[in-house]
């Protein structure tokens, strides 16, 4: 089939990478010129394991091209996604992508006699589809010459491409049977099982989903913060006696199977990324509109907007004011697998150490520039511990379990280390390196044991 993916970011770009590698004819457009021209010459402008060979990949076989020209791929399609972003801005979800997308889309199509289907990807309320999207389309379109499907895309960043072409999950809701048959024939060549509910059903679907998971991890931090305040308590040590509820952890074939999803039953500080904070934010908003007081989103946020401060909190109880302290953040992405730091929590925890007048220095594998001038970022680790007076890790990048803390303590100014993933402790390396290491989850006095 020949299909439109309109925004080349995360979502879009593998949707249309995923949809030619098994077969479709792919025609990928953004508005940002530079963008375009990267991925034309087959470079993926961020960061995402196996995309650029895949993108290569149909590149070179011609079923995908990427382009500014918006008007001609739509007409050569039967079907266009709408893959932009929906940022939540005050509080509320932003629709304006959305609204320009789909006027284009309509006024394009008016040169059209062909049935269309319009697929929205993007994360968007209960209500969008139907009451926004569609009604733009009929100020071009008449009845009858379009449908509109809501398929919200369920991709993590970092295994993006095989959450793409190995789904657990399709959703589809259709404004007619014609769209939804089309959408399901695109679909066909993957083995997944596809779920039909209305627009809104699968509208919020993908919000019930993220829902979900902040609500693990907002529920795991606040434990995490009981154990920081309770003796004799490592919140690892509970999480890992609350895993083995076989109702977490099934005992299958004499086999203890650990889901995924205890994962997000792990204490850290805080979640971050493009999805999880603006869609609890967008979800409270919405049910609030309702005059539903979304107790549980509004505690599920305040948990996480509170969290990064326990890394303040401990590097405070170490080295007293903060003032003029050299402090390494190691870690600037949204989490591990990434290049991503929109809402990173790592940037949340640079916020308040810059408040507290710290003189900050970054590292991150995979992140090259943050919107933070007054951030030094360096090239390796290393260059960046030494000479700091605490290292902060905030993300769980494997590197940072290599890190020869014997050879790098001595080069601190204070050799402080202040492990906000939990992540040293597994190989047990910094306690022979003359470093007082601290880890999230246990009071402070106890962090050295
Ligand atoms: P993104 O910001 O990475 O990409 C959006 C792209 O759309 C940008 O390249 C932008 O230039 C382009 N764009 C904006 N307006 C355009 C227009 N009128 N015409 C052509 N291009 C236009 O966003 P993303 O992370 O891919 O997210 C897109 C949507 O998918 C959001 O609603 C998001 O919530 C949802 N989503 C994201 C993820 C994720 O992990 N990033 C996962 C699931 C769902």
């Amino acid at each position: 089939m020949n299909v439109t993916v309109i925004g080349a970011g995360y979502v879009g770009l593998v949707t249309g990478v995923g949809l030619a590698s098994v077969g479709h004819q792919v025609n990928c457009v953004d508005i940002d010129a530079d963008r375009v021209a990267m991925i034309q010459r087959g470079e993926v402008p961020f960061y995402e394991r196996d995309l650029p060979e895949m993108l290569q990949k149909v590149l070179s076989e011609g079923r995908f091209s990427a382009t500014t020209d918006v008007e001609s791929a739509i007409l050569r399609s039967a079907i266009t996604f709408i893959a932009v972003g929906t940022p939540t801005i005050n509080g509320q979800q932003d629709l304006s992508a959305i609204k320009t997308a789909t006027h284009t889309i309509g006024r394009i199509l008016q040169q059209s006699d062909q049935y269309h289907t319009i697929v929205v990807k993007s994360t968007v309320l209960p209500k969008t589809s139907r009451e926004v999207v569609y009604p733009i389309l009929l100020e071009y379109l008449s009845k009858g010459q379009f449908g509109v499907c809501m398929n919200p895309e369920f991709l993590r960043e970092g295994t993006a491409v095989n959450d793409f072409m190995q789904p657990d999950r399709i959703v589809i809701g259709g404004s007619d049977k014609r769209c939804v048959q089309m959408l399901t024939e695109l679909y066909a060549p993957f083995q997944a099982r596809i779920w039909y509910g209305s627009l809104e059903e699968v509208e919020l679907v993908k919000y019930t989903s993220n829902a979900l998971l902040a609500t693990l991890i907002s529920f795991s931090n606040e434990i995490g913060a009981l154990c920081e305040a309770t003796p004799n308590t490592d919140v690892r040590n509970v999480m890992q006696m609350l895993h083995m509820d076989q109702r977490l952890t099934p005992l299958i074939d004499n086999h203890y199977v650990s889901p995924e999803i205890l994962t997000y039953l792990q204490s850290s500080f805080g979640y971050g990324g493009s999805c999880l904070p603006k869609d609890a934010r967008a979800l409270r908003a919405y049910g609030q509109s309702l005059d539903i007081p979304m107790h549980m989103m509004e505690s599920v946020i305040q948990v996480n907007d509170e969290r990064p401060n326990v890394m303040i909190r401990l590097a405070e109880h170490h080295l007293g004011d903060l003032r003029d302290k050299i402090i390494t953040v190691l870690g600037l992405a949204f989490k591990n697998g990434t290049d991503d730091t929109r809402e990173s929590p790592s940037l949340a925890v640079i916020d308040r150490l810059l408040v507290k007048g710290a003189l900050v220095r970054g590292y991150d594998p995979r992140v090259k520039a943050i919107d933070y001038p007054e951030v030094s970022l360096f090239d390796t680790s290393e260059n960046a511990i030494v000479g700091s007076d605490a290292v902060m890790i905030c993300v769980n990048h494997y590197e940072f379990v290599r890190i020869k803390w014997s050879e790098l303590a001595p080069k601190m100014r204070n050799p402080l280390l202040i492990d906000g993933r939990r992540l040293v402790l597994d190989v047990d390396k910094p306690m022979s390196a003359n470093l007082t290491y601290v880890q999230i989850g246990k009071m402070p006095s106890q962090a050295d044991d």
